[in-house]
């Protein structure tokens, strides 16, 4: 093996930037030449990339976003798409191609396989912690503590007005930083997937009101995961107005997505994505590089769309039997 590509693909999760840079310096250190590709599989497309040497990456780590950039590619979702970018990765000489994002860039990988020869290995990085295999993925614990900074001064001024508040929390198909925001903030609700596949406003209006029995008026905060009502929080915000209850809606959106990583996140990304390299040194292929139980893994790539991740159910139900007292 002698030359790599890396990619950062789908939503940019803080803590990518260290992964690339602990790609770059296990390839060094391997002395693999790393091919950087701009935009996601659209750099490989459009033939957008660069070398990538360790004075690219120097003081790197801290820095949210991603050096690559990234991007979500129409041109994989077509046969010939996919054939096209294979056919650049030949032409370029890639060995073969590290992708850091989540289980959508997965099974962009899984349809790449058909048709480029070279090997495949992912690396998670989400901040919406979606991805199986993996204890935790890339960007998860930055923007976990983003939105509970945001949600700790809500609270503030909730308390102060002795309002209720949605804050919308990110996370497309998932609610694992919903819910995990939601219990780390105290919050009254949490609305997710994984707990209602419907939402169930009558519901929500009932706890309110048992709450504000159990407490009198008091600040009331519901996290809800986006994409759990049509129009968001907002919309969900001016309907509980319209059943009489006055509310105020906060979309976190993607201050989520930014920031400079956690240690947490820089730690874990360096791991993996050093592990990631030395794997395929060693021959892996169509395998994602995770993190279970505290050990560096390798997941197959074909299954890391899986299953949903739950937050530990024991906090969950505690959480929902306890939040109106
Ligand atoms: P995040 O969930 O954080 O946004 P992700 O990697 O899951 O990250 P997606 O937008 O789902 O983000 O996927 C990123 C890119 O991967 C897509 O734009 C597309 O190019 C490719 N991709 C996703 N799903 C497929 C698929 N089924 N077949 C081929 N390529 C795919």
């Amino acid at each position: 093996m002698k030359r790599i590509g890396v990619l950062t693909s789908g939503g940019d999760a803080p803590g990518m930037n260290a992964a690339i840079r602990a790609v770059v310096l296990t390839a060094a250190a391997a002395e693999l030449e790393v091919i950087g590709f701009e935009y996601g599989f659209n750099g490989v497309l459009e033939q957008q990339y660069f070398s990538l040497t360790p004075h690219h990456v120097n003081h790197l780590i801290q820095h949210g976003g991603t050096l690559l950039k990234s991007a979500r590619c129409q041109a994989m979702f077509s046969d010939d798409g996919v054939r096209q970018i294979a056919a650049v990765l030949h032409e370029l000489a890639i060995d073969a191609l590290v992708l850091i994002g989540g289980d959508g860039t997965f099974r962009g990988a899984m349809a790449l396989s058909q048709y480029y020869q070279g090997k495949l290995i992912g690396v998670p990085g989400t901040i919406d912690n979606d991805v199986d295999g993996t204890d935790f993925t890339i960007g998860f614990h930055t923007a976990l503590d983003t939105a509970l900074d945001a949600i700790d001064k809500i609270r503030d001024t909730a308390d102060a007005f002795e309002r209720i508040f949605l804050v919308e929390v990110m996370g497309r198909h998932t609610g694992y930083l919903a819910v995990a925001a939601g219990i780390a903030a105290g919050a009254e609700q949490i609305i997710c997937p994984e707990l209602a596949a419907e939402l169930d406003t009558d519901k929500i209006l009932q706890h309110i009101r048992s709450a504000q029995q159990y407490r009198g008026r008091c600040s009331y905060i519901i996290v809800v995961a986006e994409t759990m009502y049509p129009g968001g929080a907002s919309a969900l915000a001016a309907e509980l107005e319209r059943q009489g209850v006055d509310c105020r809606a906060s979309v976190l959106g993607h201050i989520q997505r930014g920031g400079r990583p956690v240690g947490a996140d820089r730690i874990l990304a360096t791991k993996l994505a050093a592990y990631a390299v030395e794997q395929l040194l060693q021959g892996a292929h169509l395998v994602m590089a995770g993190e279970v139980n505290g050990e560096a893994v390798l997941y197959p790539l074909a299954k890391t769309g899986d299953k949903q991740k739950q937050v530990d159910p024991y906090l969950l139900a505690w959480q929902q039997r306890v939040a109106q007292y």
